[in-house]
């Protein structure tokens, strides 16, 4: 095991991590739709001082620390995080991967073992790992993360591609991998059996958007095989209600999974993909102090205990930010 963990300003010791947002965003890009039909909405440097305003107040709510997880897909922009993470004392984490719920971009589809630019190793997996150790496009910034998306295409050739790279990644790497679901789908499960044949214990997994069903059958199932899940769509009402999100995690406690819970928002600041007014309007809530104004509060009130919350918001992001040594390149303990 090593003890610390990168951050967008250089590696922090694990047990600094503090009470941690393991799923969230802050700029959401689409870089060719932007740059051909220019959306009114970015602004750089108002967007900048838009999330180190947001992060400084939920830094004051005693978050210490955030992870973004967008990646290739997303729109990830390090250089932009650099200058918001430059301006706030939370940490930011951040992550490799890539976003694809069915095909990826062409430039990795005719690159890689067999393919028309004939490569002895899938560039995915060489993204992958030089994000996690040399750092994300010449920043120095690392990667602490690997995420993976699987959504209601299921795994699709390329989603396989995806998955089987980050399983080398993490093999290599020892760093967690955190995905994306199609929870109405079930397609965690489809993750978890997928990343088990490629070699990845599961409990080195955390099943993102479990928080979107109330089959507490399922979410034991993905829980009892020994991933973490991922309740991270918190204020995102438009998909489910908190007060069906929190029956969940009350159940999912009581049936004592607390250890295996993670809690967030999946909140950004800024989207390409949805407008600042849609997301005031039909998504007032989503925001990254949301768990801490009223879901914590109402899990005090329902009797969670204070040592239950510290469990799920700061033992649990922390040992999934942990790295793990593998035994050997392609060792697996
Ligand atoms: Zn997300």
């Amino acid at each position: 095991m090593t003890s610390a963990v990168e951050t967008v300003k250089g590696p922090v010791a694990i047990e600094s991590l503090g009470v941690t947002l393991p799923h969230e965003h802050i700029f959401l890009r689409e870089p060719e739709v932007e740059a051909n039909y220019p959306n009114s909405h970015w602004d750089e440097a108002a967007k900048i001082d838009q999330a180190v305003a947001a992060l400084d107040q939920v830094k004051a709510m005693g978050v210490d620390t955030l992870v973004d997880l967008t990646v290739l897909g997303l729109g990830r922009d390090i250089s932009l995080v650099q200058k918001v993470a430059a301006r706030t004392d939370i940490n930011i984490c951040v992550a490799t991967g890539s976003y694809t719920f069915n095909q990826l971009p062409t430039h990795f589809e005719l690159r890689g073992p067999g393919r028309l630019v004939d490569m002895p190793r899938d560039p995915l997996e060489t993204c992958f790992i030089n994000d996690i150790t040399v750092g994300i496009a010449g920043t120095g910034v690392k990667a602490a993360m690997i995420k993976v998306a699987t959504d209601s295409y299921g795994i699709t050739p390329d989603v396989a591609r995806v998955l089987r790279a980050a399983a080398v990644a993490h093999r290599e790497t020892g760093v967690t991998i955190t995905t994306h679901t199609h929870a109405e789908d079930f397609t965690g499960r489809d993750q978890q059996a997928f990343l088990k044949a490629e070699g990845v214990p599961l409990d080195r997994v955390v099943i993102g958007h479990s928080g979107d069903s109330t089959d507490v059958n399922y979410l034991r199932e993905l829980m009892d095989n020994g991933s973490t899940i991922g309740l991270d769509r918190f204020g995102a009402e438009i998909l489910m209600s908190d007060e069906a999100r929190i029956e969940v995690l009350l159940r999912l406690i009581e049936l004592g999974y607390s250890d295996r819970l993670t809690l967030s928002h999946d909140a950004f600041i800024y989207s390409a993909n949805l407008p600042d007014e849609f997301v005031a309007e039909k998504l007032p809530k989503w925001k990254f102090t949301h768990l801490f104004t009223h879901i914590v509060p109402a899990l005090y009130e329902r009797g969670v205990s204070e040592e239950t919350i510290r469990v799920m918001t700061v033992d649990n992001p922390a040992r999934m930010l942990r790295r793990v040594q593998h035994g050997g390149a392609f060792g697996l303990n």
